[in-house]
């Protein structure tokens, strides 16, 4: 009766799986439309642009996991089929200009910054709508809405510059695989074989960290070799200008170890033609920092003795949706949660929604708020400390790599091994 049962269910999902590659095969082709758009504004208020779209050669995104359900990050892409009005594709993302706009520069200037998306070709003309998460209380309202019609001759289809793109881990067809790129960010022409040997170094930290450790085989690593003028990268506080690749630098937001570039039009010339699920840019300097945000990028340095540490930790910013939980760290921002409502990372509580987080995960008869003594110390629980506040956010382990480069707390490998599920289109 059991094995009935099963078969039975094997059936079910396999006709599932089939339906689903049929809803991209009646929606989509196999490239990517790529969206690049302006986001402009201040602390009190954000408007979205289009800058240009263009046609790229691959999609090695899901073709089965078409909408994205993790309610992750401050904005999200959605395409509608325009006869229809169904929605045919969903995909949450951070950027860096949000960060910008909790700083303090942000309440006296008014600013404009590039931002872009990929989803796949639609073959018929779509709507497409950028939302953003309003603050004050969390829903996503549209801040763009707009017809596209994938015949357009203002839609460009040319070529962009042939990088060298180096295979350093290939384990199958990209729609069901996690794609990671490097992109080599102030090395010169003479430094490329240092780039390739630094990303292969990188790949074997991820693999030594669980829970990647257990899904090596869901991922394909590329590197792309961008040659830049100089070696290094800006620190504008020190008066230090290179003239690289990504234009990245230190000092973002004024924080000296806060290491990131606005540029994400270049970041996405240097992608268009490899698969692309997450990125890291890959910076040739030995200095202490990096950034990364959800569904963004993620950058770090290369030669710091700490720096396995800091990519796996940004990684976790950007592929996983994942909170800094530390609190006592000097950071550019003010007002960053809304301690009146659930924040939207899967790792960091406010106590609002906690049944939505990781409470299942919790041993049995834990309180919470977990008190930090012997008992609970190096166990799942809800200790107090987390998302740059000491007071109201609380955290699922004391240490984790989110904090202070320990192991992935449960509530962190959780999020990780479901976004390597949804990225290599299982269920997820
Ligand atoms: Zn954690």
């Amino acid at each position: 009766m059991r094995t009935k049962i099963s078969l039975f269910l094997i059936a079910v999902l396999c006709s599932l799986n089939g339906v689903a590659q049929k809803a991209f095969n009646k929606h989509f082709e196999k490239k990517s439309l790529r969206i690049d758009f302006a986001l402009s504004g201040n602390s009190a208020f954000q408007a979205a642009a289009i800058q240009q779209l263009r046609q790229e050669p691959v999609w090695g995104g899901p073709v089965k996991n078409l909408t994205d359900r993790f309610n992750y990050g401050g904005y999200y892409v959605n395409l509608y089929d325009k006869a229809s009005g169904e929605l045919i594709y969903s995909r949450g993302f951070n950027t860096l200009f949000e960060e910008w706009r909790s700083t303090e520069q942000a309440k006296n200037e008014t600013q404009a910054w590039t931002n872009s998306v990929s989803v796949p070709y639609p073959k018929r003309t779509v709507v497409m709508e950028i939302s953003a998460r309003d603050k004050a209380d969390m829903q996503f309202r549209p801040l763009l809405r707009t017809d596209i019609d994938p015949t357009s001759i203002f839609i460009d289809r040319g070529q962009l510059k042939d990088n060298k793109i180096t295979r350093i881990q290939y384990e199958g067809d990209p729609s069901e695989k996690v794609d990671l790129v490097f992109l080599a960010e102030g090395y010169t022409a003479a430094e490329q074989e240092k780039f390739i040997a630094d990303a292969r170094k990188f790949t074997e930290s991820l693999f030594d960290t669980p829970p990647y450790t257990s899904r090596r085989k869901d991922f394909n690593i590329w590197a792309v070799s961008l040659i830049s003028e100089d070696t290094g990268t800006d620190v504008s506080g020190k008066g230090v200008y290179k003239n690289t690749a990504l234009n990245s630098g230190y000092y973002t937001f004024g924080v000296d170890r806060y290491l990131t570039t606005p540029d994400m039009k270049s970041i996405r010339d240097a992608v268009w033609n490899v698969p692309c699920d997450a990125v890291f840019i890959l910076v040739n300097t030995d200095t202490y920092g990096g950034g990364g945000m959800y569904n963004f990028y993620a950058i770090g340095t290369a030669d710091n003795e700490q720096t396995q540490h800091i990519f796996v930790h940004e990684l976790g910013h950007s592929f996983a949706g994942l909170a800094d939980e530390y609190f006592s760290s000097e950071v550019a921002y003010q007002d960053f949660y809304n301690l009146k409502y659930e924040p939207w990372e899967p790792n960091i509580t406010t106590l609002v929604d906690f049944d939505s987080k990781w409470k299942d995960l919790l041993p049995t008869n834990t309180p919470i708020p977990t008190p930090l003594n012997n008992t609970h110390k190096d166990k799942a629980g809800v200790f107090e400390g987390g998302g740059y506040l000491s007071k109201g956010i609380y955290r699922p382990m004391d240490h984790c790599m989110m904090r202070d480069y320990a192991p992935f707390c449960p509530a962190c490998s959780r999020a990780i091994l479901r976004m390597i599920d949804f990225l290599s289109d299982k269920p997820y």
